[in-house]
């Protein structure tokens, strides 16, 4: 039996967890500092989005998407996933000629997903969209899920495909231990295993440094709001070209706002905290979107720390100073969606060394330059 240690119960380390507990011949072991879901996986926004992602993630983004519309298959649960599109509203001519130039690039690679849609269709998605909307940038089949019950199906069924999950059980050290091995100190103990998973999201780069590896990526603190539930208004999830914003109504009538607006982030202490500042920007933003919300109470608020790479697309592949490690990391505000199909190209890597899955745009030898 081969071993592996998957170092962070976020959604990249169970999907990593749970792809290669189903391959026969592994023995996997999730070490999470805290609990699972703790950090950005349990706190995001849920966007299932292939909409408007950096050109080199497409491929992967696809993949991802084919597994999110099965994705009962995949954990047992729907993980609350609601394929009700995604819209990208302009707000002037020239945002709709950005919008166009975009969906002609994207077509010109081969994929047909971004379809642009003129001031009448967006009346018709979105009733409730403010006026001075001209036109979209539509992807059909997009949506959201639930995030913390996405966390929670994954974690039971990579449990289910035999790997044991360890909480409270933070990595200080990754060592060689001869023979092929690595050694993963903790506080509580050590681990041997023949391959280590690099999934610590915020602090992964970290881990990397305990390999003797830099890996440029720094933090970042999205924040997010929700509100009472209104009466429902709208079904896909939406933002504008030229202004920072995601917004959606949930199932429950809730809406839920966020789109980057950034929080102060203490990595040290694993905490972030609101900025309210920023966040009345979002909120102002929202209400000259859909001006129903505008009044509107907002129950909550939060932020989650999370990874962010310089050039916004994560790190995927195997350590270059210590073999036998691999990272999935820095997935920059966006790695909700690409958790399904992360997880089964890591676990590939690790188990035979190539995968056929489209990652190799995320090596990190993108760096060197
Ligand atoms: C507010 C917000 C909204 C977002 N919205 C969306 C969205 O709509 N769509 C989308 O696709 N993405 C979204 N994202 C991004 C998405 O949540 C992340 O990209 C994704 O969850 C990253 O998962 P992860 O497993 O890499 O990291 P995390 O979920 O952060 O997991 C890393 C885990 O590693 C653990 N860890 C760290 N160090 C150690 C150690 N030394 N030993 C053991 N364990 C350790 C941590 O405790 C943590 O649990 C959003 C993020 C935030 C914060």
């Amino acid at each position: 039996m081969n071993r592996a240690i998957v170092i962070g119960g976020g959604l990249h380390g169970l999907s990593t967890a749970l792809h290669l507990a189903r391959m026969p011949g592994w023995q996997v072991t999730v070490l999470e500092r805290r609990h699972v879901g703790r950090h950005s996986s349990g706190v995001n926004a849920g966007g299932v989005r292939r909409l408007g992602r950096d050109l080199r993630e497409i491929a992967l983004s696809m993949v991802a998407w084919e597994m999110w519309s099965n994705i009962s298959a995949l954990v047992g649960d729907d993980c609350g996933f609601q394929p009700g599109g995604q819209v990208k509203v302009a707000e002037n001519a020239a945002e709709l000629g950005k919008l166009e130039a975009r969906a002609a690039q994207v077509r010109a690679l081969g994929w047909t997903h971004e379809e642009v849609v003129d001031q009448a269709e967006v009346r018709r998605l979105l009733p409730a969209i403010a006026p001075h909307v001209v036109g979209a940038l539509v992807c059909h089949g997009d949506g959201s899920a639930d995030p913390m019950r996405t966390v929670m199906a994954f974690r039971r069924a990579a449990q289910e495909a035999g790997a044991t999950i360890i909480e409270g059980s933070g990595v200080t050290a990754i060592e060689r231990s001869g023979a092929g091995t690595l050694r993963v100190v903790t506080e509580e103990g050590t681990h041997e295993a023949e391959r280590v998973a690099n999934c610590a999201g915020a602090w992964a780069t970290r881990i990397a440094r305990m390999a003797g590896e830099e890996i440029p990526c720094g933090v970042k603190a999205s924040m997010m709001i929700v509100t009472e539930r209104l009466p429902h208004f709208c079904t896909p999830t939406v933002g504008p070209t030229g202004r920072a914003l995601s917004f959606k109504q949930t199932v429950a009538g809730t809406v839920v706002i966020g789109g980057g607006h950034q929080g102060l982030n203490d990595p040290e202490r694993e905490t972030s905290t609101v900025l309210f500042g920023n966040l009345a920007h979002a909120a102002r933003i929202a209400a000259e979107l859909f001006p129903c919300v505008k009044g509107a109470r907002i129950m909550r608020t939060w932020t989650g720390t999370e990874a962010r790479t310089p050039d916004e697309i994560p790190v995927i592949g195997e350590s270059r100073t210590m073999p036998g490690l691999f990272h999935s990391f820095g997935y920059s505000g966006h790695g909700f969606q690409l958790s399904p199909a992360a997880g089964a190209a890591v676990a590939e890597l690790i188990a035979r060394g190539a995968t056929n899955l489209p990652v190799a745009p995320f090596t990190q030898r993108r760096f060197d330059a």
